[in-house]
């Protein structure tokens, strides 16, 4: 599976544990991020994850151009609800495409969890997920 991880400056503290804490499970996936999420995921874990550039530099964009190219298959975006971000109308794009395509998107750390676990279980039909992006 292909897994985007994305976290907003005041959220990226969380993700860093949320990562490490499902580092067993994130470990048999391909990573991808936005690209200072990206960079501290490496710094401070083992796993592999391909950057692209910083969200407000179009980084969501581009993860949302995978999306539209059937090359995404899940999206962990951990939101600061209460910050403005100068980058919104690509992030609203990105979630927009999610819903377009049907891509499991947490944007907590709850709904996250209940993610990973359902796809490490074989909860999820990725089959019918797949035959509705097509
Ligand atoms: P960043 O981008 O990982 O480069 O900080 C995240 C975002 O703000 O969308």
């Amino acid at each position: 599976m292909k897994i985007a991880l994305i976290a907003h400056d005041r959220k990226k503290e969380d993700l860093i544990h949320f990562v490490t804490a499902y580092q067993p499970i994130l470990s048999e996936h391909s990573l991808y991020a936005t690209g200072t999420t990206g960079r501290r995921i490496i710094e401070e874990t083992a796993l592999p994850v391909t950057c692209f550039q910083s969200g407000p530099l179009g980084g969501d964009q581009q993860i949302g151009a995978m999306i539209a190219q059937n090359q995404m298959d899940m999206i962990i975006f951990f939101r600061d609800p209460l910050t403005a971000q100068p980058h919104e109308p690509d992030i609203t794009a990105l979630l927009r495409l999610c819903d377009v395509y049907h891509i499991p998107l947490a944007t907590n750390m709850g709904t996250a969890e209940v993610l990973l676990n359902g796809l490490q279980e074989g909860l999820v039909d990725w089959r019918l997920i797949r035959r509705n992006r097509e």
